[in-house]
């Protein structure tokens, strides 16, 4: 029987691994298609009205005045309930299920990649407060959020990892070992003091909260990592610099300064004592402490990659529709290139690009749906509980509940150490892969649409160089795409795919 059964979970496994969405055929709530339907829509009223009338006026302000913030799209983004959009209910947001993020970012980014910055990365950050499972604290700053929408003003959150001599380190739990982190964080009575700098922090100079990264221990930063949540205006913390850069121009990259600045134990989202006392309560630990920093990493970066690979399939997107418009407007030899062949062979390789794109960030998100941080978001029974208890209800009887200790360490012991290093691999390779996946298809377009116009004997046209300048970033966003193949490739090592056994065979 055994002999029988491990080939079919084999077979089994390695399908999970290669077409999650099969799986997720009856798992997936119904009503997620009409919400992301919905929320396509919100996004391309605010493509019409708002993003793209202003983005090459704001790209070229941001040229004139790199110091400039631009507060009032953030109000607009805010008024316009994007920055509570994927906040669930149970918080206090408006609830949409997580994958729309995707869809929602590729929409803003077809126009703008550094609009769409300006949303999306509000969500790394939340997606950082999310991984640590810190109810009590997902409640008060989430719950702040939403209260900023309220009042008309933007409270919204950054996460705060790379630091001056430190990026894709930080990044990869093996590397960390070897990083030459700088910002410590040191325990105090009632907190943690911090001292260091970061650096490249997207949305720093509007954000209220920062959620940052630290180290007790420099020497040992796998062993001793921590994450609190810094309030914009706290004594200590300060803003410095922000990046002359050449692409996204409109999203600020921030310097954060910290000297001697007490946050306290409150705002302490997750640290290594917690995973030291997990690892001790549960006697048979699933992981190590450096493993459990180490999935709280894969965790944000999993979800987050998703969004990123979201913004690459709006700039693959954004550059295909300004060639087809070029194509459609312009005449060579006589001929309006839309009825010349070699030009629509070369605007169908585009869309085709566009669309392999977008299948594998919808693939990632299947897969965090099932495996990875939001899956039990996703779950039926509770996507509609959420869904359908009243908001009041939600607010006064279930919300106070959330402060419990027990509460965040029952959803600590299910979705941290319930989920298994397989799930991990799947959620983590397939994110790492739609990364690199998009933003190399995301580039490829806007070099094919320079080289449409280019044939066509224009040489510059300020809406494709601008995309191919935004995409440029999104190569080294969230990790290189260096580091992504590599993690993809560890991933699959790690689950031992046919492929790589056969090879070490
Ligand atoms: C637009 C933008 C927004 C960003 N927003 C944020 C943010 O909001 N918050 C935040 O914390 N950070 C942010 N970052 C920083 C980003 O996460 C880092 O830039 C990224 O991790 C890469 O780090 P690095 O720039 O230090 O490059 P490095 O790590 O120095 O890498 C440089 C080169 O060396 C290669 N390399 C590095 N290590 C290895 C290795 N071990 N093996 C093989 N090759 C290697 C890389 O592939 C790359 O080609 C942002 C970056 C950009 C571009």
């Amino acid at each position: 029987m055994a002999a029988l059964d491990e080939p079919r979970s084999a077979a089994k496994s390695e399908l999970e691994d290669a077409i999650v969405s099969l799986q997720a055929l009856q798992r997936i709530p119904r009503a997620v298609l009409r919400e992301t339907r919905q929320a396509l829509e919100e996004a391309k009223r605010f493509n019409r009205e708002v993003i793209r009338p202003r983005a090459l006026e704001l790209d070229m302000k941001m040229q004139e005045d790199p110091d400039y913030l631009p507060w009032d799209f953030v109000q607009e983004a805010n008024r316009r309930g994007f920055y509570t959009m994927f906040i669930p209910r149970l918080f206090g947001g408006r609830g949409y299920n997580i994958p729309a993020l995707s869809c929602v970012l590729e929409e803003m980014a077809s126009a703008c990649t550094a609009m769409a910055n300006l949303v999306g990365v509000h969500y790394l950050g939340i997606d950082t407060l999310a991984a640590s499972w810190n109810m009590r604290l997902m409640n008060k700053i989430m719950r702040d959020v939403a209260e900023g929408e309220r009042v008309g003003q933007p409270r919204i959150v950054s996460l705060a990892i790379t630091e001056p001599e430190a990026g894709t380190d930080v990044e990869e739990v093996e590397l960390l070992s070897k990083a030459k982190v700088t910002c410590r964080v040191e325990r105090v009575k009632g907190g943690r003091v911090i001292n260091g700098r970061k650096i490249f922090i997207s949305n720093g100079h509007l954000s209220t909260w920062h959620m940052l990264v630290g180290y007790e221990d420099l020497q040992r930063p796998e062993e001793t990592t921590v994450m609190l949540a810094v309030k914009t205006g706290t004594k200590g913390f300060s803003f410095g610099r922000m990046e002359k850069k050449m692409g996204q121009r409109a999203c600020p990259a921030s310097e954060l300064i910290f000297e001697d600045c007490f946050v306290p134990e409150e705002n302490v989202c997750f640290d290594y004592g917690y995973m030291d006392r997990m690892v001790r309560w549960l006697g048979r630990p699933r992981r190590s402490v450096p493993e459990y920093t180490s999935q709280v990493i894969h965790y944000v970066l999993s979800t987050s990659r998703a969004g990123v690979a979201g913004f690459a399939t709006g700039v693959a997107r954004g550059a295909y529709e300004e060639a087809l418009r070029f194509a459609v407007e312009t005449e060579v030899g006589g001929k309006r290139l839309i009825d010349q062949e070699w030009a629509r062979c070369l605007l169908a390789e585009m869309y085709k690009n566009v669309a392999l794109a977008r299948l594998s960030y919808v693939e990632t998100n299947y897969a965090n749906s099932l495996y990875g941080m939001f899956k039990v978001l996703q779950w039926k029974p509770m996507f509609y509980i959420l869904k359908l208890t009243p908001r009041k209800m939600m607010d006064s009887v279930v919300a106070p509940f959330l402060n419990l200790g027990a509460v965040t360490w029952l959803f600590r012991k299910i979705c941290l150490d319930g989920q298994k290093d397989e799930e991990m691999q799947r959620t983590s390779g397939w994110a790492s892969l739609s990364k690199f996946a998009a933003s190399d298809f995301g580039l490829r377009n806007c070099q094919l649409a320079l080289d449409l116009m280019g044939r066509a004997g224009v040489l510059f046209d300020q809406g494709a160089e601008k995309h191919l300048r935004d995409c440029k970033l999104l190569q080294i966003y969230e990790g290189t795409n260096q580091l992504n193949r590599l993690n993809l490739f560890n991933c699959l090592i790690g689950r031992s795919l046919p492929g790589v056994r056969a090879f070490e065979e």
